[in-house]
């Protein structure tokens, strides 16, 4: 087993900065077209072995993976907070966390799952044929994360597609390129056989030329500008790609919720990672009967936060990725003051830190048409609108171009479930918030313009494999009734077939029989 990683070797070179800091932390490589091609060309040849290795071989290499991590715990906590801004604590319980149990359950879980499947052909078994679904991999996988998750995202989708029996290509965001590459060292120091999974750092320009290599499969996670024009790209390779976009997402507190941990549950869901989750809470509704109540004890928390750099470990919300992130969080703050909603705290840059910090902001009168509740901020921003009826809190949560995930907060766990159902999110919480990409189990992705497909679970999975539908006759003896030639005779029998064989039933479809062996007898004489 030799080295897995491809550092590229281009002249440009794209400069990655700490965010607290806004000192360089690095310089990589930007993959030009060529050298995105060529890592193609190594993908595929490395695939014709790869996608021959049992799920045991393959589990092997991501179980050391995780040992590897484990190894160096610490160390890459803090590389994943140095690089992309976010406090330790979250490097920890928000990406390697999740990430190492994912690894252990679609090692221990892949071959279960994508299992040969016998599928129930009906009255067709009478005829003494049977079907299977096997499962095959693609080939080359493409993945292309944002920079908020820069190590779980690409991570925990690498895995899937090398269980699956892929090769995989990782070109993380330009903002990251480092915690990229870590994904790449690991699996070099586990041996995963030569270019199986190949590390590409490069910008925008870079990412384009994977889509346009005509390769199997992307898996993109990014912004709703960004995706549209990576489907159109794909399209012209019939590319399939899972598209994991933006959000807006709501929040809805009813009166009977316990309110003291609905308020823990907004903060955490609005400004971990200081906002730049795709499932922060982007929008609160609360009823209007406790929404004063409800609002101060959300401020008072918020003031409490404690806002520094990443890497220590008391910091609550520490720095945007870029400078690029704060402009539209000052947009969007800006907007909301010109359009009547207050800003109960922060609302502008923490002046005692030289990064890139904004402070945790609670906006209080807030409406569905305010441009800040519309578009994606992607910061640590929480709005705060109210609802009288049930009816009007689904309406409110529904009424946007997203739909990735949604909480409901009630102490009436049946009123939970059924405000959930009507709203059209691909997760929505009872209770509970933003947490659940963390769990591997469970299907990952939006509705609307959150995007397509898939990824995580067993739904997953199947994005990342071509289901091949194996179909055996084992009644070698006579020719199908529906061959050539046509008869008077063939059109008598197949309305039989329309009203009969149709409907399912055994007992109808025997009914046909004597017509049916006329028309096989006729069959055989020809
Ligand atoms: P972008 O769309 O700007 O970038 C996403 C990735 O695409 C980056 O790696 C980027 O590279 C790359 N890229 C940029 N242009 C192209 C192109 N033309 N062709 C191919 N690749 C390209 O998004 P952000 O990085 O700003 O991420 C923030 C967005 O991601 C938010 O909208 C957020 O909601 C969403 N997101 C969605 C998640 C989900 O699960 N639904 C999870 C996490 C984030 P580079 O950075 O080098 O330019």
């Amino acid at each position: 087993m030799s080295a897995v990683l491809s550092f590229p070797t281009a002249q440009d070179e794209i400069i990655s900065y700490n965010p607290a800091t806004r000192e360089e932390f690095g310089r990589a490589g930007c993959a030009s077209v060529e050298e995105v091609r060529a890592a193609v060309q190594k993908s595929r040849q490395a695939f014709e072995k790869w996608k021959e290795t049992s799920f045991k071989e393959r589990a092997r290499f991501v179980m050391r993976a995780r040992e590897i991590i484990l190894d160096e715990l610490d160390e890459i906590a803090r590389l994943i907070s140095d690089e992309s801004g976010k406090p330790i604590a979250e490097a920890l319980s928000m990406e390697i966390a999740p990430v190492l149990d994912l690894m252990q359950y679609f090692a221990r879980n892949a071959a279960k799952i994508l299992k040969p499947e016998r599928i129930n052909i009906g009255l067709y078994a009478t005829m003494g044929r049977t079907s299977k679904i096997i499962y095959k991999p693609l080939g080359t996988v493409g993945i292309i994360p944002a920079w908020n998750y820069p190590f779980s995202i690409p991570l925990g989708e690498a895995v899937m597609a090398l269980m699956a029996g892929n090769a995989v290509i990782v070109k993380p965001s330009e903002l990251t390129p480092f915690i990229g590459l870590k994904i790449g060292e690991i699996f070099e120091k586990v041996g995963l056989p030569e270019n199986v999974l190949q590390v590409v750092t490069g910008d925008g320009r870079t990412g384009a030329a994977l889509v346009d290599a005509g390769i199997e499969k992307i898996m993109f996670t990014g912004s709703v500008a960004t995706g549209k024009k990576i489907a159109e790209s794909a399209a012209k390779h019939l590319t399939s790609v899972v598209l994991e976009l933006g959000g807006k997402d709501p929040m809805i507190v009813f009166a009977d919720a316990n309110l003291k941990l609905a308020a823990q549950g907004a903060i955490w869901g609005a400004f971990c990672n200081s906002g730049q989750s795709c499932s922060s809470v982007e929008r609160l509704y609360v009823e209007e009967s406790v929404a004063e109540e409800f609002t101060e004890l959300i401020v008072e928390k918020t003031k409490r936060l404690n806002q520094n750099s990443g890497d220590k470990e008391t910091t609550d919300v520490a720095a945007m990725s870029s400078e690029r992130q704060i402009k539209i969080v000052e947009d969007h703050i800006e907007s909301f003051r010109n359009e009547g909603a207050k800003i109960l705290t922060g609302g502008k840059r923490n002046a005692n830190l030289k990064g890139a910090f904004y402070e945790p902001t609670v906006i209080s009168n807030a409406t569905n048409e305010m441009r800040g509740m519309r578009e994606e901020t992607f910061g640590p921003t929480l709005p705060i609108a109210t609802f009288k009826a049930e009816q009007e809190a689904i309406d409110l949560a529904n009424d946007s171009d997203f739909g990735l995930t949604a909480s409901v907060w009630t102490g009436d766990l049946e009123k939970g479930r059924r405000v959930a159902e009507k709203i059209l999110a691909g997760t929505v919480c009872v209770n509970e918030v933003l947490y659940t990409h963390g769990i591997g189990q469970t299907p990952w992705g939006g509705f609307k313009q959150s995007g397509y497909g898939r990824t995580h679970g067993r739904h997953g999975l199947m994005e990342l494999v071509a289901p091949q539908h194996i179909h055996v006759n084992r009644a070698l003896l006579a020719p199908n009734a529906w061959w050539l030639p046509y008869s008077p005779l063939a059109v008598e029998t197949f309305r039989g077939f329309a009203r009969h064989f149709a409907g399912g039933s055994l007992r109808q479809t025997i009914k046909l029989a004597p017509q049916l062996l006329k028309r096989i007898k006729e069959l055989r004489g020809k």
